[in-house]
């Protein structure tokens, strides 16, 4: 298999629009910061003021672009959708940088997308080889290109048969010279709400974008659902055939923020139950139960409040830089461990501590970690994650690597505790995982809620680009414009 299905960008994103507030740029601005976590590459805004469409996509964060008057004043309009990408591999483009924009038949059209397709590389073959010009080399545009390929006479049967072709996870804003439009994948892997504020409708990725502006929280999108929001009000459609949703375990887990609420459960609660329920799985004597900051603060509550052992903060985040995952490169990916997070020194000393983290993925966090506690000396660390090995690689955005740099893929946990120098790990079951989120009975494997492959290897949908045998790179599907 090429090495591009792996090094083209990947991305776990956030994605804002509203509809017909005259503060739409501010408003977007603000919902995509309080997303920033979804992604800190780059952001960018598209307005529609009635007659035109206005574009700014910029690196870096929302901060550093759109609270500059200057930018915002340009961004004219009742309506705007705006998008904040995280990308980890070379693809670090502006043109990748979303909405992406293109003037179809019907008019300007505006796209941001949260997931990734499963088989955009495969369908960006066909649609190369008929003549189309890609401009990036994101999987959005591959949706751009089959909506503006439609042959159908409305903007909402275009997409209708666009969405029809792809495969994988996303939700969608688009906006076009009349509507704003939000779709969510037929699983629903990929959240996105809807809310409102003095009468107008907002779409967003998760509910702690629309507490930033005082909106108030209406529903979910659900899963195979089409929305489109125009001067009428709001419709909804369900074109798919209906299925069971699967929303992604991991925005539970890690992704998405402790303030918000997806499929009606509090992403705090959940985390907090985690840690309860490993405390109940997997109990060990310790003087302080201590989170590697910040994903593992929740969890290590419920671990502490369970295990009656008292909760410190044991290692102090530096705030200033981002997630250990925007580092591309290995190397700098282990440095920057240390750039974010110190050592208590004054609590650990002689101590036993059990060390809380949601997830290990390739291993870096936790070994450093670890390595900063001896230093500290530390007498003896028990490694406990709050979530199940993760053995599968992910093709849906949550960018999880290939198998190979997966430590749990490759290793047992016995072999992890001793590469990590910890006294003893363990990880959450996938019952314990389930039953933390109301789930008494664990998972069920015939009809399970969620879409938790890269615990179990059970992904929802095809992986045509995976499994193909094409040649990718030979075709020069991906640019040669860098
Ligand atoms: P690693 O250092 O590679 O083992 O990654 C584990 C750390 O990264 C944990 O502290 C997690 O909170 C965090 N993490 C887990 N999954 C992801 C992800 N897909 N993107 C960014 N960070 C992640």
């Amino acid at each position: 298999m090429p090495n591009l299905l792996n090094d083209r960008p990947h991305h776990e994103c956030g994605v804002f629009g509203i509809y017909g507030h005259p503060d739409a740029a501010a408003l977007t601005a603000l919902g995509l910061h309080a997303l920033q976590h979804r992604g800190q590459e780059a952001a960018g805004i598209v307005t529609f003021d009635k007659k035109h469409f206005h574009a700014e996509r910029r690196m870096g964060l929302v901060s550093d672009t759109f609270t500059k008057t200057s930018v915002l004043g340009r961004l004219k309009g009742h309506s705007a959708i705006g998008h904040v990408r995280y990308s980890t591999t070379g693809g670090t483009l502006l043109r990748n940088v979303q909405p992406l924009f293109a003037d179809l038949a019907l008019g300007g059209f505006a796209i941001a997308h949260n997931g990734n397709l499963t088989n955009a590389l495969s369908v960006r073959l066909e649609l190369v080889k008929e003549g189309a010009i890609f401009q990036s080399t994101s999987d959005t545009e591959t949706i751009l290109q089959l909506v503006a390929k439609s042959k159908k006479s409305f903007t909402i049967d275009r997409m209708i048969d666009a969405l029809s072709q792809i495969e994988g996870a996303f939700a969608l804003v688009a906006l076009t010279n009349k509507e704003l439009i939000g779709v969510r994948d037929p699983f629903g892997i990929r959240p996105l709400v809807l809310g409102e504020l003095d009468g107008k409708y907002i779409l967003c990725s998760e509910t702690c974008a629309l507490d930033i502006i005082g909106a108030k929280f209406l529903r979910e999108i659900d899963n195979g659902e089409i929305v489109v929001i125009n001067e009428s009000g709001i419709e909804s459609i369900k074109p798919f055939q209906k299925i069971n949703p699967r929303p992604c375990i991991f925005e539970y887990i890690y992704f998405s923020r402790p303030d918000s609420y997806l499929g009606g459960l509090s992403i705090y609660e959940c985390r907090k139950d985690f840690g309860k329920q490993l405390a109940i799985e997997s109990p060990t004597d310790a003087d302080y139960v201590i989170p590697v900051p910040d994903s593992g603060v929740p969890s290590a509550i419920g671990y502490a409040e369970h295990a009656k052992i008292p909760f410190e903060l044991g290692i102090i985040r530096n705030h200033y830089v981002g997630r250990t995952f925007i580092e591309p490169q290995q190397s700098i990916r282990a440095l920057s461990v240390k750039l974010k997070h110190n050592v208590n020194r004054a609590l650990i000393d002689g101590k036993k501590i059990i060390l809380i983290d949601d997830s290990i993925v390739r291993g870096t966090t936790s070994t450093k970690i670890i390595e900063m506690l001896r230093d500290a000396g530390a007498k003896e660390v028990h490694m406990r994650i709050t979530s199940p090995p993760i053995k599968f690689p992910d093709f849906y955005g949550i960018d999880t690597p290939i198998q190979e740099q997966l430590l749990s893929a490759n290793n047992t946990p016995d072999e992890i505790c001793d590469f990590l120098k910890a006294d003893s790990i363990s990880f959450l079951s996938i019952n314990g995982l389930y039953k933390a989120m109301g789930h008494p009975e664990g998972r069920d494997p015939k009809n399970p809620v969620f879409t938790d492959h890269c615990f179990t290897g059970d992904y929802p949908t095809k992986l045509s680009d995976n499994e193909s045998n094409e040649e990718f790179s030979q075709l020069s599907l991906l640019s040669n414009l860098e």
